[in-house]
């Protein structure tokens, strides 16, 4: 009996756990012995989801149970020409999507901002946040806990304890906000290239431990959700979280008529109508028409948190006349992304990175980041552009019909 065999009876006989194959055998064994037994318990074929190129080894730190790969189809939109805080010169930007027409609407509106001379992109701040939850006896106690953790020699000793678990990431800063007898601070770090949910969290659990021997404080939580991650809210869309980017175009009154079939005053229109006053009325957090399509499709591609597409979501694009040119803007606060660490070392995700030119730790450190930040703002731009110039011609329902059907 050959070993997969072998630890398929074992399974199934409850001597060896599913989630604990891996002590057994080596990564790549251990998820065919369970996609075998998930094939036979589900009564499926898959062949497919078997059928990967890369070392299930590789993938250790990023999945468990794992029994193979999702396929998902990557296209290419671009070149996108940059003049960035630091992106400059022309990019390819990947994308994974199962939604046909997405990649063609987005490689549209990276030719128009080619043929309008490019995008201009710049980083407005930068910083990963953690928030954990601190309760205390009442208000007199959180008072005195806010000031302090504001006081600038603690706060320098808090940074000191947080800084030593990392050799890239720096905190910021902390900014406490009190309800009744529970305090959340709100821990805010420069990490570099890395997107650095790990590194924010690690780093502010030894400043906590520091916070708790000094005062009377107790933790409650690491996470009080006033980060805020992977939920809408206010806060990131405003005060931001990880890059706060934006990009703009003014693209010729020419290339308006030519490329899109339409006119500054019509997409001023439906922006207007669209992504303010229809986004307001439905009391949406995001005043564009589709970021969170470039978003994911890029997060999907290049290896990023999927589910910060929620945060990328918080975008606003605004739109103006220009005496018959078309200004257009997007404002995105609260971009997640790395260009290390997470999913971006994966060998598909790390390819597909790589075609931004952008992979692995920037000289200085945070310097591709950075540049991937603007390329997916440019990238964001496009999507908006071209989908907004396609409502103002009704051309949507065909564009869907002849790509995505
Ligand atoms: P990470 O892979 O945990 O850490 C990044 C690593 O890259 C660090 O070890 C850092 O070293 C190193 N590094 C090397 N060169 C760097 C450079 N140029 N800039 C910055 N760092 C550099 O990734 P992360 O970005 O901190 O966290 C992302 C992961 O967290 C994702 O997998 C995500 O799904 C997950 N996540 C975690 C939580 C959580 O609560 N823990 C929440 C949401 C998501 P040094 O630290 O020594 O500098």
């Amino acid at each position: 009996m050959d070993e997969v065999e072998a630890l398929l009876e074992e399974l199934e006989s409850g001597a060896v756990k599913l989630y604990a194959l891996e002590q057994h055998t080596d990564p790549e064994t251990a998820a065919t012995v369970r996609r075998r037994f998930i094939e036979s318990q589900a009564d499926v074929d898959l062949g497919t989801v078997g059928s990967y190129t890369f070392p299930m080894a590789d993938a250790a730190a990023n999945i468990e149970n794992a029994i193979g790969a999702v396929q998902v189809p990557v296209g290419v939109a671009g070149p996108f020409p940059l003049d960035g805080s630091v992106a400059t010169g022309e990019y390819y930007l990947p994308l994974a999507t199962t939604e046909g027409a997405l990649v063609a609407s987005i490689n549209r509106g990276a030719a128009v901002i080619r043929s309008s001379g490019g995008a201009t992109a710049r980083i407005h701040s930068h910083g990963m946040t953690r928030a954990p939850a601190f309760v205390v006896d009442g208000v007199a106690e959180a008072e005195a806990l806010r000031s302090w953790v504001t006081d600038p020699e603690q706060f320098e000793r808090l940074k000191s304890a947080a800084e030593a678990t990392t050799n890239h990431g720096e905190l910021l800063d902390i900014t406490p906000y009190v309800t009744g007898n529970t305090v959340y601070l709100r821990f805010e770090y420069d990490t570099k290239d890395a997107m650095g949910m790990n590194m924010a969290t690690i780093a502010t659990a030894a400043a906590c431990k520091l916070i708790e021997a000094e005062t009377t404080a107790e933790i409650l939580s690491l996470s009080g959700n006033l980060e805020t991650d992977k939920k809408p809210a206010a806060i990131n869309a405003l005060d931001g979280r990880g890059w706060t980017v934006t990009a703009d175009v003014t693209i010729p009154e020419a290339e308006v008529k030519r490329q899109l079939g339409t006119t500054a005053e019509q997409v001023t229109t439906v922006n207007t109508k669209k992504n303010l006053l229809g986004s307001a009325t439905a009391g949406s957090m995001g005043f564009n028409a589709h970021a969170a399509n470039v978003i994911a499709a890029s997060f999907l591609a290049t290896g990023q948190d999927e589910a910060q597409v929620v945060e990328g979501a918080h975008v606003r694009t605004t739109v103006e006349n220009r005496a018959g040119d078309l200004y257009a803007a997007v404002t995105v606060p609260s971009l997640e992304v790395g260009t290390v660490g997470g999913g971006t070392g994966l060998p598909t995700q790390r390819e597909a990175l790589s075609v931004t030119g952008l992979a692995g730790g920037g000289d200085p450190p945070g310097t591709n980041a950075a540049a991937f930040a603007e390329l997916l703002a440019a990238g964001v731009l496009a999507g908006e552009v071209s989908l907004l110039s396609a409502l103002a011609t009704n051309e949507l329902a065909a564009a869907h019909e002849q790509l995505g059907r």
